[in-house]
This record gives C-alpha cells, sequence and structure tokens, in this order.
C-alpha cells in the first residue's frame, strides 16, 4: 500500500509537488497522467525513495517511508532501514536502464546476487522462470544490445520483480518504444495486475488506464486537479482542466 498525504516538494523556488493525495491499496492498480512537467515523475521518484519530500505525510506498506516522526518533528531513517523499505518497491523507468555489459539473465539476477546475498544457482533459475514470465523463455543469454526495445523493457521488469517487491512504479514505460512494441510490454503489465499486484503506473496509454486501473490522478502543474475510479475519470472528467488534456492524448 502507498498513502500519501499533502506532498509537498520543491526544486530550490520551483514547487513541483503541491499538496499531493494519494492512496494505493495493496492489489490496486492506479494510473497517474498528466502534461509533461506536472510532476508525475518527481511524485514516483519521492515513492520510491530517489528524492526526500519537503513536507506532508508518505507512508509506504504501513510505515513512514524515509523518515520517523519523533514529537513533532521529522527524522530520516537510517540509510539501511530506507535500503530495506526501497527494496520492496520495484521501479521501471521509461529507458530500460539494464547493464549493457550484462546478459539478460545476469541483469535479472543482479539484484537478488547483490543485495538479496542469494546463490548464484538458485538466482539464476529465479531469473530464467520470471524471464519465461515475461514472456522471453531462451534470451537469458542475450545482451541488451541483442534484444529489442520491448524485449528490454520486458528484462527490466524480470529485473525489478526479481527483488520479490509489493509495489510496482512504472514510469511511462512504454513511451521510449516503436508502436509496435508497446502491446507486448502492456500485456506483461495487464498479466501482473492480473495476479494481483500492487502497481503505480505513470502513462499515456489511456487504454491501459481504462482497462487495468483502478484509479486514475490527473496532475496537473504539481497538484493532483482530479483523481477517482479510472473508467470515471477518463469518460466523465469532472474538471475542465482534465477535459483539455483528455482531448488532447485521446
Ligand atoms: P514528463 O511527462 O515530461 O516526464 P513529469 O510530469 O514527469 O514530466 P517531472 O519530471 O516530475 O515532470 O518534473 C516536474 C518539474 O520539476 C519540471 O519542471 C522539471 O524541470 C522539474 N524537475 C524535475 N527534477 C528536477 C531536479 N532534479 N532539479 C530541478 N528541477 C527538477
Ligand atoms: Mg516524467
Amino acid at each position: 500500500t502507498i498513502v500519501a498525504r499533502q506532498l509537498y516538494k520543491s526544486f530550490g523556488s520551483h514547487e513541483v509537488l503541491r499538496g499531493i493525495d494519494l492512496s494505493v491499496k495493496a492489489g490496486e492498480i492506479s494510473c497517474i497522467i498528466g502534461p509533461s512537467g506536472s510532476g508525475k515523475s518527481t511524485l514516483l521518484r519521492c515513492v520510491n525513495g530517489l528524492e526526500t519530500v519537503d513536507r506532508g505525510v508518505l507512508r509506504v506498506n504501513g510505515e513512514d517511508f524515509g523518515y520517523v516522526e519523533k514529537g513533532n518533528a521529522y527524522h530520516a531513517v537510517r540509510p539501511q532501514r530506507l535500503a530495506e523499505q526501497r527494496a520492496r518497491i520495484g521501479m521501471v523507468f521509461q529507458q530500460f536502464n539494464l547493464f549493457p555489459n550484462m546478459t539478460a539473465e545476469d541483469n535479472v539476477m543482479s539484484g537478488p546476487v547483490l543485495v538479496k546475498k542469494i546463490s548464484r544457482k538458485v538466482a539464476r533459475e529465479q531469473a530464467q522462470k520470471l524471464l519465461a514470465q515475461v514472456g522471453l523463455a531462451g534470451c537469458g543469454h542475450k545482451y541488451p544490445a541483442q534484444l529489442s526495445g520491448g524485449q528490454q523493457q520486458r528484462v527490466a521488469i524480470a529485473r525489478a520483480l526479481a527483488m520479490e517487491p509489493s509495489i510496482m512504479l512504472f514510469d511511462e514505460p512504454t513511451s521510449a518504444l516503436d508502436p509496435e512494441l508497446v502491446g507486448e510490454v502492456l500485456a506483461v503489465m495487464r498479466d501482473l495486475a492480473h495476479h494481483g499486484m500492487t502497481m503505480l503506473v505513470v502513462t499515456h496509454e489511456m487504454g491501459f488506464a481504462r482497462d487495468v486501473a483502478d484509479e486514475v490522478l490527473f496532475m496537473d502543474g504539481g497538484v493532483a486537479v482530479e483523481r477517482g475510479d479510472a473508467r470515471e475519470v477518463l469518460a466523465n472528467p469532472r474538471e475542465k482542466r482534465t477535459q483539455e488534456f483528455l482531448e488532447r492524448v485521446l
């Protein structure tokens, strides 16, 4: 689960998140939509600890994320604790971010071996299973450069899953792909959703949001303009800014 209440984040004098509320329950899928620069990636980066928030409540898996409250002050958690919290969150980026000098299999098993100290043999077996799960059985020996963008992104998803996260974050996972490769990545994400993964997904794929998401959050200028049932928001947006955005992208 993710709970955010009144999150604020600035870079210098630029307020990028201005009081964001968010709630993703276990097994739910939330999609974040909105124009470029609205703060979507920043929100995701806060949720997995790549950025710290300035103000507000951020609770992940039932505990305060990145800080502890003592009296009425915030204290950053120990780096070790933050690492433990972050290990339970998988993240997939627009650029696949695979290690180019490692095979697909080695990419997938690197986290479990290095962070979880799992034996290479067991980690390799797990990696093979995960690659099969994302439709890449038999591709484990290939290097990223030998794979299509869609295949690379599926390896990236398998690599995130290898850490056995309870939450998966996706930041425009199909935006860098040729149109004909988008479907295979969305299919893997749909499959994950159907298997009960908790997911927070920044996307421009409105069809995916409509079919898969429980909730949609429309952000503009660092503000959560509209949040609600996915089909409701996409079909009958209440806010003018949401209407205008959807008219432009649909
Ligand atoms: P896009 O759809 O283009 O990915 P976004 O909604 O993900 O946009 P963010 O990347 O969160 O938007 O950026 C929101 C704003 O914050 C932008 O104006 C961006 O320039 C600014 N910003 C993001 N990261 C930083 C940073 N590390 N330092 C300074 N400004 C930043
Ligand atoms: Mg972004």
